[in-house]
């Protein structure tokens, strides 16, 4: 495309998206109205930290607790890391969750509780990426940058029918949403596009027919509208085992803190052997006795493997002592330990299994 119609095309799409962003944007508890005053620097911080990977949907009730028992990024550098994580869990990623309070740490202590305003600045705090510095400096400080989420990657690779495969194909997706990135407003501008990606460009069954951008969309003009973005071939995910060990004595259980490095580092869990890659999920139980093993009682599928587990429980009744870090939970409050989805689901699935 010649330069001058692909500048006109991209003002057009600007334009369109900026106007029908005025009466159809989310209303999100994170969030300033269209035009209105900049919201929240911790408040953007804390919801686009926990969107990475999850949806709105999900995020919303945690946000809400958040920032009702952590009002300031003071608040939350001033909590215990074992609260904050456990005041995450279900969300899933936890090393977000462990960057998340190093980085409330760092902002408190090191500037005096004031997030940094520029991109390159923001880039240099702990678990904040290229994503969130740009989305941070635009929405929360009106800088222009340039924001591509997983929303935007799809409506801007639509748009312009980008045919180089993820992940090469990221490059020149990010300069179309720089050549469509208004100077002014440029967070009201990514969370209209963002909106447009969640909710009429989706990725199976786009509404075009409502879309205020189908008349500048090459992937609509070509009528191969799921066929962008362009993925590259899947690949088949590694299948790990796990055993979880099982230990009850009047009605609480034994869990575990995870180390601190490594997957769920440093959240509670049942006591485990490890699940490390390799590992058959036949370890060694944590005490001797007898042990009744239930196989594969738990699916659960991380970015890089999926995990199957099996579950071992304790059968003999004498008494047993805690070991290390271990702490005995009373079953009727299991809700409050802060258990990742993983093991929730081990406990789940043995609650059930014992009605
Ligand atoms: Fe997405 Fe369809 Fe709009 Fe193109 S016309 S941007 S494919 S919703």
């Amino acid at each position: 495309m010649a330069v001058d119609s692909f500048s006109a095309k991209a003002r057009k799409i600007s334009a369109n998206i900026g106007a029908h962003y005025v009466d159809n944007a989310r209303i999100l508890p994170w969030r300033s109205s269209p035009g209105g005053n900049l919201p929240d620097p911790y408040h953007v911080w804390l919801s686009e930290v926990m969107l990475q990977q999850t949806t709105v949907g999900a995020v919303k009730s945690y946000f809400e607790k958040f920032t009702r028992r952590w009002p300031t990024v003071q608040d939350l550098a001033r909590a215990e890391e074992a609260d904050v994580l456990a005041a995450w869990a279900g969300l899933g990623y936890y090393a977000r969750a462990r960057n998340l309070y190093k980085c409330a740490l760092y902002v408190t202590e090191k500037m005096d509780g004031i997030f940094p305003q520029k991109e390159s600045e923001l880039l240099l705090l702990p678990g904040v990426g290229a994503y969130t510095a740009a989305a941070i400096a635009a929405i929360a400080f009106g800088e222009r940058a340039v924001v591509v989420d997983a929303n935007i990657e799809r409506l801007v690779a639509r748009l312009f029918a980008i045919d180089t495969p993820l992940p090469k194909g990221k490059a020149e997706i990010r300069s179309a949403m720089d050549a469509i990135t208004p100077d002014h407003a440029a967070g009201d501008f990514a969370q209209a596009c963002m909106d447009l990606g969640a909710t009429i460009c989706t990725s199976k069954g786009p509404k075009c027919g409502i879309c205020p951008v189908q008349k500048q969309c090459a992937a609509f003009a070509g009528g191969e509208m799921e066929r962008y973005p362009v993925k590259p071939p899947k690949k088949a995910k590694p299948v790990r085992r796990a055993r979880f060990f099982w230990i009850e004595q009047q009605d609480r259980i034994l869990l575990a803190t995870r180390p601190p490095k490594g997957m769920l580092g440093g959240m509670r869990g049942l006591p485990d052997d490890g699940w490390a890659a390799g590992n058959d999920g036949h370890a060694t139980p944590p005490i001797a006795g007898e042990w009744q093993v239930h196989d594969n009682i738990v699916q659960h599928s991380f970015t890089h493997f999926s995990l199957q587990v099996d579950l071992a429980v304790y059968q003999d009744g004498k008494m047993v002592t805690n070991k290390g870090d271990n702490i005995w939970w009373p079953l009727d409050n299991i809700a409050e330990a802060g258990l990742p989805t993983l093991y929730a689901k081990a406990v789940d699935w043995k609650l059930k299994e014992e009605k």
